[in-house]
């Protein structure tokens, strides 16, 4: 698709962010870009327009900016997954280890309910344990993932594994 090659040059490369060594996948400047940017949105949309979904999750923090512009376009709601105690409501909580240590994802309980059909969102998927968390969450309630999407793929971290049988759908792919 010709869109692409626009998507991936609007992202923009910070090296040594948040620590040394860190190649920053900074997708901010996307942002910036109104065409590009639409045709992220659009071709999310074109995916996910006929496929009976009724849920669009987006992962705290960039998946709250890819999210809920898809879910208004394929009629779908918006649940947010969020960092801990940041939901006011009673929740349902998901370990996950990251690089060092392990950080908690939460969802609002009675945002879903089971039988229902979700696509799960976010910017990046690096080793694969922020999407995991998220499915599991949903998974555990009785949602059906039909997919995981991201704009960027970060390969040679085997993110796409730990998710195992469940689809993962990515515009851009990086090393
Ligand atoms: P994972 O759990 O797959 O290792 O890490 C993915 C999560 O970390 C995502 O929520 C993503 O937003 C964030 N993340 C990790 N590295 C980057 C990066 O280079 N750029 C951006 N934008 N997000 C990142």
């Amino acid at each position: 698709d010709p869109r692409i090659a626009r998507i991936s040059s609007a992202i923009r490369v910070i090296p040594d962010f948040p620590k040394p060594g860190i190649m920053f996948q900074d997708i901010t400047t996307l942002l910036l870009d109104t065409k590009a940017f639409k045709d992220t949105i659009d071709l999310f949309v074109e995916r996910y327009r006929d496929k009976n979904i009724s849920v669009v999750a987006g992962v705290e923090a960039r998946g709250f900016i890819f999210g809920p512009p898809i879910a208004l376009a394929i009629g779908a709601k918006f649940v947010p997954m969020r960092k801990p105690n940041k939901l006011p409501g009673k929740v349902i909580s998901e370990e996950y280890s990251l690089e060092y240590g392990t950080d908690i994802m939460e969802m609002h309980v009675g945002a879903v309910e089971a039988g229902e059909r979700a696509l799960v969102i976010d910017d990046l998927i690096a080793t694969g344990g922020t999407l995991c968390a998220a499915v599991k969450l949903l998974e555990r309630v009785g949602v059906h993932v039909v997919e995981c999407a991201c704009v960027i793929e970060l390969l040679g971290l085997k993110g796409r594994e730990r998710l195992g049988d469940r689809p993962l759908f990515v515009l851009v792919n990086s090393t």
